[in-house]
């Protein structure tokens, strides 16, 4: 393959950057400070906006250079766990809420883009979780079973079927769920900043926050330039990019880093059998490789990659590796972008809501797979700052509660990578 080498995010080409430089004077006021402009903090923005409350955003990057901006664009609803896992772990009234949010996330999502007339490319045309094993194949037809006994429009694939939805014949079936699809993620992230702006809210970029703390009942945060911001509530929409604001909240995280790579724009043919029927995939090896094809007919295809940031192109080979195996048809097309971002996982696998103090309330550890959570569980986290009432929540809001030997996560994470690249290979 030809090696070119980018860095920005295939979406950032011709996506108009919303304006987001509200200047912060020495001294200023809110209603709700958000800190974290990625779909959480920027629907959140917009919602509490409209309610009439004064919001100002801060971010430590540019807008659309979180994960928001970053990731694959597969809008999949539910969670890691199937529905019956998650009775079971959470008992019937909390597992109940968040089973019948989980199956709204990406109905949020697309109807915020209806309803909002966002100029955000996106298609409800599905999600496949393509088995490689037949006990890959066992999970998925026990999710399938579950999530079709609660009406959901899903549906079990065999090898015909899945072969022909992807186009290759590297599956024994799979799992496939009409309500997921696909969105063009920095568009949509633009287009959540312009509608949270002309709703009220202030946003600025390039400012980190530095310290938070508590005087008089309202919170004060410093930022980095200097800038002292006094606000009623705090939303902290960090996620895998959290830092040390919180004591312990980031040793709750292991983050780790998910690659993508974009090919050239495929011939037309290829366009043809390749996802003919526009679907997201994540395939069930242990190490996840996911893809979908771009609106203008690119392969976008994505999975874990080295622990600290690459180096060299070099670093991207095993997902091109991963191309070509399942798409051979692929050989020789050059890849045209290469880049990264963080994701976060919680020691059970669970994203974690924390309150560690009246008026400051955080959602974090999406495991990867938060377009349409984070963007949905927005509202939640709104009406939870407001009224304080954790039944408008769809998790339990939890201890913060550090990973033992977190230091050393960098070591065990590769060390665990590394062994189930080796099961993937032999079970190949
Ligand atoms: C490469 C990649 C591919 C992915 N693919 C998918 C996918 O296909 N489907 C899916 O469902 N999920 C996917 N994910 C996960 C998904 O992108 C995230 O779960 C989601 O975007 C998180 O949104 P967020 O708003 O919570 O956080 P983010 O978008 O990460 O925003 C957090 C922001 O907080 C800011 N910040 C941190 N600390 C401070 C501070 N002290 N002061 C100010 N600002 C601060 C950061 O700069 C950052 O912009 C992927 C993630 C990556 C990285």
């Amino acid at each position: 393959m030809k090696i070119t080498g980018f860095e920005a995010p295939l979406w950032a080409d011709d996506v108009r950057r919303a304006e987001a430089t509200a200047p912060i004077g020495a001294r200023e006021s809110c209603d709700l400070l958000i800190i974290g402009a990625g779909f959480l903090g920027l629907n959140a923005a917009r919602i509490a906006a409209r309610r009439g409350l004064s919001v100002r955003v801060i971010d430590a990057r540019r807008l659309g250079e979180g994960a928001s901006g970053l990731n694959g664009g597969q809008v999949i609803p539910g969670l890691k766990y199937d529905p019956e896992k998650i009775l079971a772990h959470f008992g019937e009234e909390q597992g109940t809420r968040l089973n019948s949010f989980a199956e709204s996330t990406a109905d949020v999502l697309f109807r915020t883009i209806h309803e909002e007339r966002l100029d955000v490319p996106h298609a409800r045309s599905g999600w496949i979780q393509a088995c490689h094993t037949q006990t890959a194949l066992g999970a998925a037809t026990e999710r399938h079973r579950q999530w079709a006994a609660r009406g959901a429009d899903v549906e079990l694939l065999d090898s015909v079927a899945i072969g022909r939805a992807i186009g290759t014949s590297n599956y024994l079936g799979g799992f496939h769920d009409r309500r997921a699809g696909l969105v063009q993620p920095y568009a949509f992230v633009m287009e959540l900043a312009r509608i949270a702006l002309e709703a009220g809210a202030l946003i600025s970029e390039n400012v980190r926050c530095v310290r938070l703390r508590k005087t008089e009942g309202r919170w004060r945060a410093t930022t980095d330039k200097g800038a002292e911001i006094d606000a009623g509530k705090v939303l902290l929409a960090t996620n895998a990019y959290t830092d040390d604001l919180i004591p312990g909240l980031a040793r709750t995280l292991v983050p780790l880093h998910s690659f993508q790579v974009a090919t050239s724009v495929m011939p037309p043919e290829l366009q043809q059998s390749i996802l003919p029927g526009g679907q997201a995939v994540s395939d069930s090896r242990r190490i996840i490789i996911y893809y979908r094809k771009s609106p203008d007919g690119r392969l976008v295809l994505g999975g874990r990659g080295r622990m600290g940031p690459p180096r060299t192109a070099e670093d991207w080979k095993h997902l091109e590796n991963g191309l070509t195996r399942i798409f051979p048809a692929l050989e020789g097309l050059p890849i045209e972008k290469r880049w990264f971002g963080r994701v976060a996982v919680t020691k059970d696998g669970l994203p974690h809501v924390h309150m560690p103090e009246e008026g400051l309330a955080t959602v974090v550890g999406c495991q990867g797979r938060g377009v349409a959570m984070m963007t949905a569980i927005a509202e939640p986290m709104v009406d939870f700052l407001a009224s304080g009432d954790v039944k408008r929540l769809p998790f339990p809001v939890t201890a913060i509660s550090p990973i033992q030997f977190h230091a050393f996560r960098q070591v065990g994470v590769a060390a665990t990578i590394a062994w189930y690249r080796m099961l993937d290979a032999a079970e190949r």
